[in-house]
């Protein structure tokens, strides 16, 4: 049965290093919640204090009802995988997935019926018999995953588990994960530091900045509204321009964008006279020909740095100012524009945001 995790105002100090800062995070059993971020902002401090392998240093977890904080690793009945895998070399991959029932001192009968499903599960029944150096590096994550739900635990850990893998492989296990994840409908916490990875997987992304909880939310949210510059730079490609806001009229801000052009964008609390940053993400920017009035709202000329051909759609660098703009423009018989082409780069007000 999948279980519930609070992490209550959970704060981990190593010596004087604030690692992990006011965490306060509520996971639903059977969601599939990732933390996302940088490497050294804490993700994996956080999840081995829901492991049992670092205790916080103030604050209190709950499995369900129940305080976790002062029970030990084995005693929380949580599985979790490791990117190293940790596999243990000298036992069978069946000896390996039945470890945790073993020194559970599971009956010998169950012990066999579980290793068998769990095997089954990760599509590696006819590799019983085989050890971990006799299989490739994504046959040894299916075991290791096969290890950490052999005992039917309620919630899952999985700290950057697609790491050492290759592209074409890490691809594949992704869509591995989410269907075990469907079939066993358990609750997992997944670590990594690659957006993609994040978008397509979770139910809800957390966002973990210098060990803080920056915005939880689910992938549309997380990319359609980010909270502020760094999830807007961290998550997907986007343009982050420096702007003054002059007036606020109608709820939108009246804006100078990197000092040299007017716009309307729409605000995140800000008022008249306050910095920020005014963020597009690429494909909501058009390219055209240099338009002959300058002065245009939300409109900068440039010339084109670089275009890069792919497919569906090109790819611009466009130098304006002081500034590179990103354009992504899909390729339905509109104009291309080769490196060195004057041009206009323009987005409506709706599409733009200024964060702080
Ligand atoms: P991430 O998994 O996001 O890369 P970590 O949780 O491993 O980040 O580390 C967060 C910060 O805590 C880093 O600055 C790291 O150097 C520090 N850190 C991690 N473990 C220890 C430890 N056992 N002792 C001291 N500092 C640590
Ligand atoms: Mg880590």
């Amino acid at each position: 049965m999948s279980t519930s995790l609070e992490m209550k105002n959970i704060q981990k100090f190593y010596g004087p290093l604030h690692v992990v800062k006011d965490f306060d995070l509520h996971i639903q059993p059977g969601e599939f919640v990732t933390f996302l971020g940088p490497s050294g902002s804490g993700k994996t401090t956080a999840l081995k204090m829901i492991a049992g392998f670092e205790t916080p240093t103030s604050g209190d977890i709950f499995l369900g009802k129940q305080s976790i904080v002062d029970l030990p690793a084995y005693e929380r009945g949580i599985g979790m995988v490791f990117q190293n895998y940790a596999l243990f070399p000298h036992m069978t991959v069946a000896e390996n997935v039945a470890f945790p029932l073993t020194v559970r001192k599971a009956p010998r009968q169950e012990t066999k019926e579980k290793v068998d499903r769990a095997l089954e599960l990760v599509k590696m029944e006819q590799y019983g018999g085989r050890y971990p150096n006799q299989l490739s590096g994504g046959q040894q994550q299916r075991i290791a995953l096969a290890r950490a739900i052999v005992f039917n635990p309620g919630i899952l850990l999985m700290d950057e588990p697609l790491g050492a893998l290759d592209r074409h492989l890490r691809e594949h296990m992704k869509i591995e994960i989410m269907r075990i994840q469907k079939q066993l409908n358990v609750t997992v916490v997944f670590v990594t530091h690659d957006q993609d990875e994040a978008l397509t997987m979770s139910d809800r992304i957390a966002v973990i900045n210098e060990g803080r909880l920056v915005q939880v939310d689910d992938s549309k949210s997380l990319y359609g509204k980010p909270k502020n510059r760094f999830v807007a730079s961290f998550v997907g490609e986007s343009n982050i321009l420096p702007c003054q806001v002059e007036r606020v009229e109608n709820g939108a801000g009246n804006v100078t964008v990197a000092g040299i052009a007017p716009g309307v964008a729409q605000l995140t609390g800000q008022s008249g006279g306050d910095r920020g940053w005014l963020f597009v993400r690429p494909e909501h920017i058009d390219i055209g020909p240099r338009q002959p009035s300058p002065g245009s709202i939300n409109a900068l000329d440039g010339v084109v740095e670089n275009a890069l051909f792919l497919g569906e759609m090109t790819r611009y660098l466009v130098r304006c100012g002081d500034e590179t703009i990103t354009v992504k423009q899909q390729n339905r018989g509109l104009g291309h524009f080769p490196g060195g082409t004057q041009v206009t780069v323009s987005w409506k007000p709706q599409d733009c945001t200024i964060l702080n």
